[in-house]
């Protein structure tokens, strides 16, 4: 019989692909690190706005280095950071050898800005502590500097593949097809068929300039299927289609309740329950398609279970924001394994900060690692090390790297 500790090393020992970041590669300059950025993550500024004196307004026009100061004075001096996010900071700074009881930022500010000196480098170096041997991006064309670095025709770093986002096209029709049209696609406000001609137009000439891995979208708790409405259209008649033709998966982040508290901005999304049956009668209606869908809300990840136990075109994957947290990690691989064996992605990093894929990757190694060792403990097999390598591989690399065809 295996032992916790061995099939811990397993797993802190696999290499990963991390399905879901918004990092970018190096020569796109849009990759955020450093402490600062580290502290004023939006899982922080919802969390500090708990017990500093001020409103978001009054933070939200400071300069990002006294936010980030003022994050570490009530969220890090004067209170424990024994919360997630701010355990994820600390677990960063301790990988680093900086000191995780600090009373300011001084040191660890000097440590990044001489790192990051050498961005390339600096990139392998985080790259090898988190163990991470491919990362997908987040890729929007609607993005103006983003459509900069892609018509730049940047040489792609192998280790980050592209992901091709969509949101405004299926959650904003109007404003989506007022913008495709000013890009020279004659798309209107109504959907007809000359307008749906044009949103395959915009996706494939987009596939063949990012050559992505996957399309992807992130949509509300009242995502339903089918239904008369923009989204479901263009959904069926333009998104999957192009899918199909492709052979892209399409992926689905369910369940966010955008902008609760506006004033908080990215901090002030929620989560709302979603319906399982919309994703059911999907990879039915669509069986040429694949989906991988990650869902926000703990009370959906049994009906996503169920539903990818009915249909094989269906990828469970990641513990997505605000199930990044160790016990529901840990729950959820565990309901995962139980009720679909190897079959999914237990995790992602959604990482939008470099040396977050350190302390995410980390904490969430050794939460699978101890969802997976119950498994083996009530098997009536001798499991062996090399079938926990085996599974391994398939959870932490090979599942994912299939389904992307990385
Ligand atoms: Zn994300």
């Amino acid at each position: 019989m295996v032992s916790l500790d061995s099939v811990k090393a397993s797993v802190d020992g696999a290499s990963i692909l991390d399905i879901h970041t918004h990092l970018y590669q190096p020569s796109f300059g849009m990759m955020l690190s450093g402490i600062d950025e580290l502290l004023t993550y939006h899982y922080l500024i919802c969390e500090v706005m708990r017990v500093a004196p001020l409103t978001p307004n009054d933070f939200n026009v400071m300069p990002k280095s006294k936010q980030a100061d003022l994050i570490w004075e009530y969220l890090f001096v004067r209170n424990n950071p024994i919360s997630e996010a701010t355990t994820g900071v600390l677990t960063v700074l301790k990988a680093f050898g900086l000191n995780p009881n600090s009373t300011d930022l001084a040191e660890a500010r000097e440590f990044f800005r001489e790192a990051r000196a050498n961005m390339d480098q600096y990139v392998s170096v985080v790259l090898k502590m988190a163990g991470v041997k491919s990362l997908v991006m987040t890729n929007d064309p609607f993005d103006t500097n983003e459509i900069a670095h892609w018509q730049g025709r940047s040489e792609m770093d192998p280790r980050f593949l592209a992901a091709l986002r969509i949101d405004p096209i299926l959650n904003s029709w109007h404003d989506a097809a007022s913008k495709l049209h000013d890009r020279g696609y004659q798309t209107y406000g109504s959907i007809d068929e000359e307008s749906l001609g044009e949103v395959r137009r915009f996706l494939v000439d987009w596939i063949k300039i990012m050559h992505p891995k996957y399309m992807a979208v992130s949509l509300p708790p009242s995502f339903a299927f089918p239904e008369h409405s923009a989204r479901n259209e263009v959904l069926a008649k333009a998104v999957l289609p192009v899918c199909e033709e492709y052979g892209l998966p399409f992926a689905m982040m369910i369940g966010v309740n955008k902008r609760v508290h506006p004033e908080l901005i990215e901090a002030g999304d929620s989560v709302g329950l979603s319906d399982m049956t919309a994703i059911e009668r999907l990879c039915h209606a669509f069986p040429g398609n694949r989906f991988m869908v990650t869902v926000l809300a703990r009370e959906n990840q049994h009906g996503l279970c169920v539903a990818a136990r009915k249909f094989a075109n269906l990828l469970p994957f990641g513990c997505w924001w605000f199930m990044n947290n160790p016990s529901l990690v840990e729950e959820t691989t565990t309901m995962r394994l139980e009720m679909l064996g190897t079959t999914f992605v237990p995790q992602h990093s959604d990482a939008r900060v470099l040396e977050q894929l350190i302390y995410k990757w980390k904490h969430s190694r050794r939460d699978i690692a101890a969802s997976l060792f119950g498994r083996y403990e009530v098997s009536p097999r001798n499991v062996t090390q090399e079938q926990v390598d085996r599974d391994v591989a398939l959870l932490m690399h090979d599942n994912a790297a299939s389904w992307i065809k990385a």
